[in-house]
């Protein structure tokens, strides 16, 4: 029972439990919702809060803002507060000044009354003081007049005291002075006088010092005298005795000059010339090297390097062109290329002291010893002519006027287009008949002659485009002299002639003038050759009338003369063919004999006629 009746309990409880149950399950269903539209407000209430948010921070910067304005706002209150208060402190110590100004303006307005009454006061007593003064004026005027009077008599005086008392300070004061400088002069005289004392003494040693150096100086001296003298003398001998032994081997001398080489030369500016330096050939050898390597040595009577000046070539002629006043004929050639330096030897630049050629210091030579002569009874007559030899015509350079040298052609002779002939007179020996002689009186016309004649030649160099050195130039110099007391005669002649340039001209592209021209030059100088080489060989005949330079020295290059070549040598590589040609035609000139010169004297006769020899 018990149990069914648990049975029955426990079916009723469940029968509850299933009804709370279902009721439960209801209940879950209705939170269920509830809670669904709870969450629902929630998320609602969410965006309602941020946008709550936004708002807030929105709010938050414009108050911010406004408390930033706020603050200026307050600043400038600040500001406009402070200025006002000093506004008003102005104002107060306006006021301040208002009122005092306003007291002192009062105070003066009392001053000036006062003052007012003072000026009256004093008016009355300047006036009082006036009358007093006037009276006081004219008492003094009467003192013044009577102290005038009083000064009159005492100023002089008083002046010459103050005048003399000045004077006697000054001389005291020198005088003191002056001791003073006679005690200092006493001491240094008496310091000067030991001095000197001893000063005497090492004097005395040295005089006699000096005195034995002087005598030994002058005994030196003499003895360098001497020594200079004897030296010249001997080089003077030596000079003689080598011209004596040319003579008697009867040689044609030969002179070699090599001219310095220029910067500007461009290419080939390497020397090819050396000098041998054995005491056997020194001075008188040269030796070419040709690219190949070989050597080429020659000798002649002389030869000058490039480094010779005009003056050590002129002194070893000297002699030569002083023969000449002796009365022998004397012929100098200058043979070479173009450009080695013929014109430069004969010529240089006579205006130049230095660079003098042969023919102004020959001329200036003969004519100082011609009048050194004079004193032994000698009178002389020296007369000088120039002519240019172009393409076997004659043209004078020393003829007058040659103002206008555009007249002058080479075809013509000179401005006048005179055909100069060589003319022979009775004895054989040939001239040019109206060449102009210039008489040579004095140095001053040997330098307007030779002017004269460098300006016709370099006239003729830049008109004539390079024909100069297509030209043979025969300077001639004639000298007639006689002695007054022995009527002795002497007749030299001196030609110095500068030859037309050597070098080999290409035969190939020349026509018509040029090839005249060429020709020209070709012959005259292998007639000058063919004449020294007959002479040589003693021929029969002697071709001399070949050509117009030989015909004209025909006189002077016979057997009685005195003949020398310079051979003018050019020192670049890019002309050693034409040097190598130059110095084998001197090698054969120098190798001929021609024969002994003869002086040309006599006694004077009826018919002393000079003729071109
Ligand atoms: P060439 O007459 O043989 O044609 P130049 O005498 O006219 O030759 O010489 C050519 C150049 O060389 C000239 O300018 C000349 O002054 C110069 N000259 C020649 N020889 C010498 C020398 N020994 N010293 C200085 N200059 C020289
Ligand atoms: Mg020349």
């Amino acid at each position: 029972m018990k149990e069914k009746e648990a049975r029955i309990a426990s079916e009723k409880v469940q029968g509850l439990l299933s009804e709370d149950l279902k009721k439960a399950e209801q209940e879950k269903l209705a939170a269920d919702h509830q809670i669904a539209s709870q969450k629902d407000m929630y998320k609602r209430l969410q965006e309602y809060n941020t946008s709550l948010q936004q708002y807030n921070s929105k709010l938050q910067t414009e108050l911010s803002t406004a408390n930033e304005s706020l603050k200026k706002v307050e600043k400038e209150k600040l500001a406009i507060v402070e200025n006002l208060s000093t506004l008003r402190g102005h104002y107060n110590t306006l006021q301040e000044q208002l009122t005092s100004s306003r007291a002192s303006v009062d105070e003066a307005v009392r001053l000036k009354e006062s003052l007012v009454n003072e000026v009256k006061c004093l008016r009355e007593e300047l006036h009082r003081v006036r009358e007093d003064r006037d009276r006081q004026v004219s008492e003094v005027q009467a003192l013044t007049a009577d102290l005038l009077k009083f000064r009159e008599k005492t100023g002089k005086s008083f002046m010459e005291l103050d005048n003399l008392t000045i004077k006697s300070n000054a001389l005291q004061e020198t005088c003191s002075s002056q001791l003073e400088q006679i005690r200092i002069l006493q001491h240094q005289l008496a310091a000067a006088n030991e001095k000197l004392k001893m000063a005497d003494l090492s004097t005395i040693e040295t005089k006699v010092k000096f005195d034995e150096q002087k005598r030994t100086i002058v005994e030196l001296q003499e003895r360098l005298e001497n020594a200079e003298l004897q030296l010249s003398e001997g080089e003077q001998l030596r000079k003689k005795l080598h011209n004596t032994i040319l003579e008697l081997k009867g040689n044609i001398r030969v002179f070699c000059r090599v001219r310095p080489m220029f910067s500007d030369d461009g290419s080939g500016t390497e020397t090819v010339i050396s000098y041998p330096t054995s005491t056997e050939t020194l001075g008188r050898g040269i030796e070419l090297l040709q690219s190949g390597g070989q050597k080429y040595p020659f000798t002649f009577d002389k030869v000058f390097s490039h480094e010779a000046s005009q003056q050590d070539v002129f002194v070893e002629i000297s002699q030569l062109v002083q023969s000449a006043l002796d009365g022998y004929k004397v012929c100098i050639f200058a043979y070479g290329q173009t450009g080695s330096g013929k014109t430069y030897t004969m010529l240089g630049k006579p205006d130049a002291p230095k660079q003098k050629g042969l023919i102004p210091r020959s001329l200036e030579q003969i004519f100082q010893t011609s009048q050194v002569l004079s004193a032994q009874g000698w009178k002389y007559k020296l007369q000088a002519s120039m002519l240019e030899i172009y393409n076997e015509t004659i043209r004078d350079l020393l003829l007058p006027n040659r103002s206008n040298p555009s007249d002058m052609t080479r075809g013509e002779s000179g401005v006048s287009g005179k055909q100069y002939t060589i003319k022979h007179d009775a004895n054989g020996n040939a001239y040019v008949p109206d060449l102009t002689i210039v008489d040579v009186c004095s140095i001053q016309e040997i330098t307007l002659l030779l002017e004269q004649a460098a300006q016709s030649r370099s006239v003729g160099k830049t008109l004539m485009n390079e024909q100069s050195s297509r030209s043979h130039s025969v300077f001639t110099l004639r000298i007639s002299g006689v002695n007054e007391n022995t009527e002795q005669q002497v007749q030299g002649v001196l030609n110095l002639i500068d030859l037309a340039g050597s070098e080999r001209l290409s035969r190939s592209g020349a026509t018509g003038d040029r090839l005249k021209e060429t020709q020209a030059i070709n012959k005259s100088l292998s007639c000058l050759s063919d004449v020294i080489f007959a002479l040589a060989k003693r021929e029969d005949h002697v071709p001399f009338r070949n050509s117009k330079l030989t015909t004209l020295l025909q006189p002077c290059l016979g057997g009685d003369s005195k003949t020398l070549m310079f051979v003018n040598i050019s020192p670049e590589s890019s002309s050693v063919g034409e040097s190598l040609c130059s110095l084998r035609f001197a090698a054969r000139v120098n190798a001929c004999e021609i024969g002994v010169p003869r002086r040309h004297t006599a006694i004077r006769s009826a018919d002393s006629r000079l003729s071109y020899g």
